[in-house]
């Protein structure tokens, strides 16, 4: 049997050249997003006012399996790509586990997380449809810094509403921002009608991404020659991010690696999105079977927890409703929640895939995150993100359990990203005042009651 290296690299030449639409094989889509307005499917048409055109037409196609991905995307993925797919030899060593862990590190560039993969994508289209600039939103400020990134590579202006807290918690993020040219708002700021209203209704508010989407939406809608973008949930997103699951498909098929188990943590669901669409893919096809498994915070357990049903996007109501799972739209995570993966709904491509039992979901308390980070980062080196960790988490629980059983499963799980701009998260892990926050059902309720009757 050939011996698998601690890194198991791709040539450039075996890098994708075609993103992969999972919503080709679903054979049961997910449920169109509708007009806030008028509660009908969403035609190309009425998004364009928001987003750029081909992002418009990629959000609603559900039909064509692979897209190409233009020379100009490709050539700035190989900056960056293809990243490593490692195999975790030392944190087998550690567990003393019979398993074989694997993980496909997208930490590896500025940004500190995948989510370059989607910004460069959308920029690029941005810019070739002849756009002055683009609007976001970003919370904790991977995003932003993503996007600022793929803005200065493109020449585009890059306008992003941070959530204020973040804006004050995580002063260096928005300066990587500011030094790749873009202009950084707190938010809820006095720029929009929207954040005018929101600081009016809650004074002294520290913002949330919801309401940072409501006003970047606004700023885009309100000024000539922008758009939109959106870092996480739209089905747009994971096609681009489908770049991490085609590479780690690719990488395991060169060592003739079979994986049991695919792991990603959940967020808006674009990692775990991307990861999984290939290995999703052979299933939906009845070519192979895995285990795949969503992570979530227990604090912020919209898979596990919410409903799944048609919901707003955003806090202000002004972007479309989406079928997802969610915990309502003006839901926002406890105070001590420190972890990331903060928002309210999940993309409707991963929860229709939930939805028909094809992935299983599971939650976890954010002391035991930052453990099984601190495992990770002693014995693997990289300083895990605390959003990475949901995924380090459930992977070292499965390895465990297979120290019991004595299997020696293949275990992948996404490694999103580094964590240096979480230090506050580790000092409070570190200091031991971290603590954990579990919703009761009868707090979710009261969010959930209110969901919009479509
Ligand atoms: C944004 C982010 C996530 C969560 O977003 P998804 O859309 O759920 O993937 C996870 N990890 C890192 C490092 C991030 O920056």
């Amino acid at each position: 049997m050939q011996e698998i290296p601690y890194k198991i690299y791709l040539e450039e030449n075996e890098m994708p050249t075609q993103w992969y639409n999972v919503r080709a094989d679903m054979k049961k889509k997910p449920a169109p997003i509708l007009h806030p307005g008028t509660l009908q499917p969403v035609t190309v048409d009425d998004l364009t006012p928001i987003f750029c055109e081909e992002l418009a037409k990629q959000e609603l196609d559900d039909t064509t399996p692979y897209i190409e991905i233009p020379e100009e995307i490709r050539n700035f993925y190989r900056m960056y790509r293809p990243s490593p797919l490692v195999r975790a030899y030392c944190l087998e060593e550690k567990l003393q586990t019979p398993a074989h862990i694997y993980y496909k590190f997208e930490g590896n560039n500025t940004s500190g997380s995948h989510k370059l993969n989607s910004a460069i994508a959308q920029a690029y289209y941005a810019k070739k449809q002849g756009l002055k600039g683009v609007t976001t939103e970003t919370g904790a400020g991977q995003w932003g810094t993503a996007l600022s990134m793929a803005c200065s590579y493109f020449g585009l202006d890059c306008q992003v509403y941070m959530v204020k807290c973040s804006y004050e918690q995580k002063p260096f993020r928005r300066e990587v921002m500011r030094t790749y040219g873009a202009q950084v708002t707190p938010s809820p700021s006095m720029n929009t009608n929207v954040g005018r209203k929101i600081n009016a209704e809650f004074p002294g508010t520290t913002g949330s991404l919801g309401c940072a989407i409501s006003e970047a939406v606004e700023a885009a809608t309100t000024q000539e020659g922008y758009r939109y973008v959106l870092g996480s949930v739209l089905s747009q997103v994971l096609l681009h991010q489908s770049v991490i699951g085609l590479e780690t498909h690719t990488a395991l098929k060169k060592y003739g690696i079979k994986a049991d188990t695919v792991i990603g943590c959940a967020g808006g669901g674009s990692n775990l999105g991307g990861l999984i669409s290939p290995f999703v893919g052979e299933m939906l096809r009845g070519e192979a079977d895995y285990e795949i498994i969503a992570v979530e915070p227990a604090s912020c357990p919209s898979l596990t927890r919410g409903k799944y049903a048609y919901d707003f996007c955003d806090t202000g109501k002004v972007c479309p409703l989406a079928k997802m799972y969610t915990l309502g739209s003006s839901f926002i995570p406890s105070a001590n929640h420190a972890g990331g993966l903060r928002y309210h709904g999940m993309s409707s491509i991963v929860s229709e895939l939930y939805d028909q039992g094809l992935i299983k979901a599971r939650s976890v308390e954010q002391t035991s995150v930052f453990e099984a980070a601190t495992t990770f980062a002693r014995v693997e080196g990289i300083l895990p993100a605390p959003e990475s960790s949901h995924a380090i988490k459930v992977a070292i629980d499965e390895a465990l359990k297979c120290k019991e059983t004595g299997e020696a499963k293949n275990i992948v799980f996404g490694l999103t990203g580094t964590g240096y701009f979480d230090m506050y998260a580790y000092q409070a892990y570190n200091d031991g005042t971290m603590s954990d926050y579990v919703p009761t059902d009868a707090e979710l309720e009261k969010y959930l009651s209110s969901l919009p009757t479509v």
